[in-house]
Order: structure tokens, then sequence, then C-alpha cells
């Protein structure tokens, strides 16, 4: 058996702009089909999804609610959004194995990733969220609660927070300990959890980590054949959207390298999933980036952008 992480990119949970959990469950299913069939093909495989409108939403409702029930700190709304995504997850998958007269434990694991305190990223939060705020209400909530406050295109105050690399994923014994048991695992969900070391032990922060990065680090650690990332688009590509684009097959690692370097690919969509495709690559094993649809033709080797191997 071979072993393969499937990272899930938005459209593989909600498609179009259909926000509801019923919508959610529905795109959930479809996507669960495809990596049924991936499973087919004799691999054994770990489940990491993105989050990024879901604990978006769950911020939105809290702070909405503000008045009538306490707000939920950040790292407890990334929390809540592996609990519901994993639980249509878990689901789905189910139905799609019955389907092909399998039995199989689903199981989605709440998963902490630990940060590094001292990351850059904490000395300069670039990454968006929740809801917007007037420059008076944007103040006030920097003095009481300390978060950073910046000003989003003109657009409002929004609250942004840190994007660390993951360095440890906490619970990664027990992963594998499921995995040899044959368990179909959902972890790592939205890149997990943010946690660093405290004094006393683990303490969730307010940060997002890309969930490419933390799929990368879960296929390393539990030595996958194959790390896929499965987006909107077939395959990445240089010039992306100018005339002259051009879409990348098979590319080494050097290639990849500089085309990063030359600035081909957008900062948080794009790039970090070259950058986690890189980073496989190097341990010798294969990256694919491509879409849920063609997911199956890109594991034989037929389409994707697919480095290493
Ligand atoms: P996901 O939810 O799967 O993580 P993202 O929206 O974060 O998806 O990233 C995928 C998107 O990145 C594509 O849909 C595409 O619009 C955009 N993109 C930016 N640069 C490139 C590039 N060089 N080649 C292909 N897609 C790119
Ligand atoms: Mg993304």
């Amino acid at each position: 058996m071979k072993k393969i992480v499937i990272a899930l990119g938005g459209n593989a949970l909600q498609s179009g702009n259909v926000a509801t959990a019923e919508g959610q469950l529905e795109t959930v299913k479809a996507t669960c089909e495809y990596v049924a069939e991936i499973m087919e093909r004799d691999y054994e495989v770990a489940i990491v999804h993105g989050n990024g409108p879901q604990i978006g939403r769950i911020l939105l409702a809290s702070e909405t609610a503000k008045d009538v029930t306490p707000v939920m700190p950040f790292d407890v709304c990334g929390a809540m959004s592996q609990g519901y995504i994993g639980y249509h997850i878990q689901q789905s998958m189910l139905q799609s194995l019955k389907k092909r007269g399998k039995s199989r434990p689903v199981v989605s694991l709440v998963t902490q990733v630990v940060v590094d305190k001292n990351d850059p990223s904490f000395q300069n939060p670039t990454k968006p969220i929740g809801v917007f705020y007037t420059k008076e209400e944007a103040d006030a909530l920097a003095a009481e609660k300390g978060y950073t406050m910046k000003e989003d295109a003109g657009r409002g105050w929004r609250r942004v927070v840190a994007s660390p690399l993951p360095q440890r994923i906490n619970e990664i014994d027990t992963i594998k300990y499921l995995l040899t048991g044959n368990t179909v695992l959902i972890t790592c969900g939205g890149g997990g959890i943010p946690v660093v070391e405290g004094a006393n032990g683990l303490e969730g922060v307010a940060a997002v980590i890309d969930k490419d990065f933390s799929a990368e680090k879960l296929a390393e650690e539990i030595d996958a054949d194959v790390l896929m990332i499965l987006t909107e688009v077939e395959k990445a590509a240089i010039n992306f959207g100018k005339p002259n684009q051009e879409n990348l097959g098979e590319i080494t690692v050097v290639d990849a390298e500089k085309y990063i370097a030359e600035g081909h690919f957008a900062a948080g969509s794009m790039l970090p999933k070259v950058q986690a495709a890189v980073k496989f690559a190097k341990t010798g094993k294969k990256a694919i980036i491509t879409s849920l649809d063609k997911a199956i033709v890109a594991l034989e080797g037929k389409t994707g952008t697919v480095i290493g191997g």
C-alpha cells in the first residue's frame, strides 16, 4: 500500500458561494467520491482541508452575537471549523466507501500544530480575519484586547493575524498509530490549530497556518509517497493570467525554485502550494498540484504540475 496526503482546497468543500452547512455537505460528498477513487488505487489516505471561509463565518457569527454570548477566541473558531468540516468529510467518506463495498474507520482528529513564538510573521501580521470596523472601534479593540488592526483596501479596519510556519504536529504519534490501523484520517484541518509552547504546555494563539505547509509536514512525518494538493486549477502556471501564460507539467525542483524567485506564484494562494511541493520533492518523493476532477489522471502521471518523484 502506498501512502498519500491529500490537501483539499476551498473549492473541494464549498462550491460557488454556497455558505450553508447543507451546501458544504453536498460539495464534500462529491469530493469524497474522488478520494474514494484514489483509495481504490491502493492508497492509504490522510486528508487535510482548508478552512478560510468557514473560520471567517464562525468568527463573524460570534462577533455579531457578542451582546448575547461571549466572543469565541480565534483558536477556538479553528477547532470548531475542524469539527464541522471533519464531520462532513467523515460522513461522506463512509458513504463513498460503502458504495464501493468497503468498510473502514473514518476519523477526524482535532489537531494542534506548534508554531514558533519567535516566528517573524508575529512581528508583522498580514492575514485579515473577521469583520470590518471603523477607525474608532479598531483603536478601541487594539487598546482593549491587544489586537493588531490594519486598514483593508479602503473598506475599513480589520484585525490581522500572523501566518507562521508549522514546526511540529502535536498529535503526530496518534496520527501514525491511527494510520497503521487502516483508518482514513482527517487531520491538520485548516493547517491545524496554532499553538505555542507555554510554561505549562501548549497554548492556543490567534494565527493562521497555511494548510499546504501543514500537509507537507504531515506527508514528511508519515513518510507518504505522494503529496497531492487539490485546488481550483489543473496546473500551476508561470505568467499566470497573462497572454503568455504557460501551464507547468513535470518540473524539477530547480525550475520550481527559479519560478518562485521570479515571482510567478501569488502569495497566500499558489505560492505556498509550490513551496510545499518543492519541500516535499526534496525528500525524494512526488508532489502533485492539480484540480479535484483531475486527481486520478494526475496520479497516473498524465496531468497536473508534478515536482519530484
Ligand atoms: P485553495 O483554496 O485550494 O488553497 P487558493 O485560492 O488559495 O486555493 O489558491 C489557488 C488559486 O491560486 C488558483 O485558483 C489561482 O487563481 C491562483 N493562482 C495564483 N497564482 C497562480 C499561478 N501562478 N498558477 C496557477 N494559479 C495561480
Ligand atoms: Mg489557499
